[in-house]
């Protein structure tokens, strides 16, 4: 190991060398930096406002769901460390990646049994959209290549996510025009426990049957969007998407990438409205936040139609797919999560954020403050000051990264009652402050 870097000859470097996401270049706000991290808590290189520790409110994007530094995610990566970090997936396969793919077969909704290996979230949407596409050209129907969701959703950065993220507002508005131009439907209406609003369930099986010629698939977040805006819905939308589709010859394909294993209160969030997908993406909690692995999962239906076509064989093969070390570490993370009682767990959690975030709601300019499963937000009426917001909440010593009108957390699994009550009162420190 080089000797540790001075943190201010670190931070210069940083600035000149290295991209942030959704940064300028060269970066202007300094990142902190981060030593080492165990369990729930970040260690920071220099004290930030009287504090080395922070208590990680971001779960590291959704991903770290068991903590950080975990022995047994640790001993996984160690172990398959000594046999090989990589070999190529080509006329080549291995253990770790035979036993997630069956795992992953095991515990998805129906009969999601074939596995796509890929390196992240975006990509895993790519063959996604790839695997729908080609199953309509091999049955003999190319004009349907378009995609359809609904507003305020968000699937990643890579050019075909882009295309079904929400087209205004969000990240990518800078793109349109250059993008496939995708079919959007209005937002969901709000709500986990909102009945379903029958106007807005017609309109979707409106736009469905509308260009049902022309659609491939529908594409969507099950009931939580997540970086589009953090918002829920009612999973009865899922059943009449699921109906709509099987009535107009569409494919559904769900992505699971933010919500998959656990963060909901189910192990997928399509559990909540009984509906299996034809195709879905995880990604993120995937190896419990230690490398970078996602998945596509389809049914037989869609592979044999794929295998039937002219070019029988999907031709997409990222040279780190199905990486042994990301995939052994995965398999742990599996393990760790189904032998605990993750339902008792995310339960626990939602009440411990129902309970510390309640008194968001008196803070002024709250516009809105809602809890799902180990999932808490609160949106403001205005678009939030993010050095003041992230400044307050470092100083109840807490990690948060806010965007737009949000301040949210999921954290991991493992946190404790009284580290959920200081994320919230963080949470709510950012909502006065920033
Ligand atoms: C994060 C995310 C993605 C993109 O995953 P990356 O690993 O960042 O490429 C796609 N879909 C959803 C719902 C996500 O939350």
């Amino acid at each position: 190991m080089p000797e540790p870097m001075d943190v201010h000859d670190l931070l210069a470097l940083d600035r000149q060398h290295v991209w942030h996401p959704y940064g300028p270049m060269p970066g202007k706000d300094d990142p902190l930096v981060i030593e080492s991290a165990a369990g729930v808590r970040l260690r920071t290189a220099e004290p930030v406002q009287g504090h080395t520790e922070l208590v990680d409110g971001m779960s590291s994007w959704w991903s770290a769901i068991h903590g950080y530094n975990h022995p047994v995610l640790n001993e996984a990566a160690r172990g398959q460390l000594d046999r090989m970090s990589h070999v190529m997936f080509g006329g080549l396969t291995h253990e770790p990646a035979v036993r997630l793919a069956q795992r992953l077969a095991d515990i998805s909704p129906g009969d999601l049994e074939h596995v796509f290996l890929c390196d992240s979230g975006s990509v895993s949407v790519e063959v996604a959209a790839k695997m729908c596409l080609q199953y309509w050209r091999s049955l003999g129907r190319p004009a349907k290549q378009r995609l359809l969701t609904w507003r305020g959703g968000y699937h990643g950065d890579t050019w075909q996510p882009m295309s079904v993220c929400d087209p205004d507002g969000g990240m990518h508005e800078l793109w349109s025009g250059v993008l496939t131009r995708q079919v959007f439907a209005d937002a969901p209406p709000g709500g986990f426990d909102a009945p379903v609003d029958e106007a807005y369930a017609d309109h979707l099986r409106e736009m469905i049957a509308r260009h049902a010629d022309e659609l491939a698939a529908v594409i969507v977040e099950p009931v939580v969007q997540g970086a589009g805006g953090m918002r829920f819905h009612s999973p009865g939308y899922l059943r009449v998407l699921r109906e709509a589709c099987d009535a107009h010859d569409v494919l559904l394909v769900l992505d699971e990438i933010a919500t998959g294993f656990g963060r909901t209160g189910e192990l997928f969030a399509a559990g909540h409205a009984g509906v299996v997908p034809d195709v879905m993406c995880v990604g993120k909690a995937l190896t419990g936040g230690y490398l970078t692995m996602a998945a596509t999962l389809c049914t037989p239906r869609v592979a044999d139609g794929i295998s039937r076509g002219e070019v029988p064989v999907l031709a997409h093969g990222p040279t780190f797919m199905a990486n042994p070390l990301a995939a052994a570490v995965a398999g742990a993370s599996l393990d760790v999560l189904l032998a605990q009682d993750w339902r008792q767990e995310i339960k626990r959690i939602e009440t411990g954020l129902r309970d510390g975030l309640a008194q968001a709601r008196t803070i002024p300019g709250v516009r809105d403050v809602r809890v799902l499963g180990a999932i808490g937000v609160v949106q403001l009426d205005r678009p939030i000051d993010m050095t003041a917001a992230t400044r307050a909440a470092v100083g109840e010593g807490v990690w948060l990264r806010p965007f737009r009108d949000l301040i949210y957390t999921m954290p991991p699994y493992i946190t404790g009652d009284e580290d959920i009550a200081r994320i919230c009162a963080a949470v709510c420190a950012a909502a006065r402050e920033g």
